[in-house]
């Protein structure tokens, strides 16, 4: 582990993030908004652990007193797999990755707040019910997998994805037989929800999609955040309206604060804060 731990501060519960690389990271930011907004004495610290020393950085880290952690890029699912209790949601999802974790008494219970936190930012933050949705997501990897069970009461879900196999893997993981898998090419309807879940953003890359997917009153909704993806700028194009993954971003954390302290912090100021940096 890359970080050194500083002298334990009495008083205050410790929480991470864990992730690699990790130096970009928003939570500690968005966490000590938290803090201060609802009155919690907390302190929160980015913590890099090398590719092949997560368990050893988690363990390290109950052995130091720290009450939680959020898990980022690349360990959700070696996160999953060494939990000693994991809740329903996190079960569930069929995603075998967790992004929160809270120490109860020396062991590691897991959770996983992403698509409570997708769900929140589409439904209260930007007004769009998503039951009797017709929803496309693009992308079948680890944020898919993530987000997928908290859609439910949708109409329709299709999961397009570049390498079919893997949006028919997810396809199948799920109970809903509502779900059906695509590739990019053969879409061919107007969706209601579209939801970017690709990486695609990342490297500036379109994606073939065709423009009539944007259905009337279609929202667009691309997870990452920071940046006018190609995707978004198509949606647009097209009628669309577009949202970023910043609310997200805050709303997941703000479930796993939630689960910490007990305490709901309002989003809004703290999104906010965050878009205008
Ligand atoms: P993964 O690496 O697990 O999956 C990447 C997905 O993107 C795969 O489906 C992959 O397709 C697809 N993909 C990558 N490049 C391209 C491309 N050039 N064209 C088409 N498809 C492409 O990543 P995650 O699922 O963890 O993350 C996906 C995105 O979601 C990231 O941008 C991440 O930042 C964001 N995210 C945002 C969160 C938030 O809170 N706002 C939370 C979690 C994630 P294939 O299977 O064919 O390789």
């Amino acid at each position: 582990m890359t970080h050194e731990f500083t002298e334990p501060i009495t008083g205050v519960d410790r929480y991470a993030v864990i992730g690699n690389p990790i130096a970009h990271s928003k939570s500690p930011l968005i966490h000590e908004a938290f803090a201060k907004q609802t009155g919690q004495s907390i302190s929160y610290e980015r913590i890099l652990a090398p590719l092949d020393g997560f368990k050893a950085t988690v363990i390290d880290l109950i052995a130091q007193g720290f009450k939680g952690a959020n898990v980022t890029v690349p360990f959700k699912f070696e996160a999953y797999k060494i939990c000693d209790s994991l809740s329903a949601r996190a079960k569930s999802s069929g995603s075998g990755a967790v992004n929160t974790l809270i120490n109860v008494n020396g062991k590691i219970h897991g959770d996983n707040t992403d698509g409570a936190g997708l769900r929140r930012d589409i439904e209260q933050n930007l007004g769009i019910a998503v039951v009797n949705k017709n929803i496309l997501i693009l992308g079948a990897g680890g944020a898919a997998h993530g987000v997928l069970n908290s859609l439910v009461g949708a109409k329709s879900i299709t999961i397009a994805n570049r390498s079919l196999d893997r949006a028919l893997e997810l396809v199948m993981s799920i109970s809903d037989c509502k779900a059906s898998a695509s590739s990019f090419e053969s879409l061919d309807q107007p969706y209601d929800l579209i939801i970017n879940a690709t990486s695609a953003g990342l490297t500036n890359s379109e994606l073939p999609i065709p423009d009539g997917i944007f259905g009337k009153n279609c929202l667009a909704y691309d997870m990452m955040y920071g940046r006018e993806t190609p995707f978004m700028v198509q949606a647009r194009r097209n009628g669309a309206r577009v949202a970023d993954g910043l609310g997200m971003l805050v709303e997941q954390a703000a479930e796993a604060f939630y689960l910490w302290r007990g305490v709901r912090p309002e989003t809004q100021p703290v999104i906010d804060m965050i878009r205008a940096l």
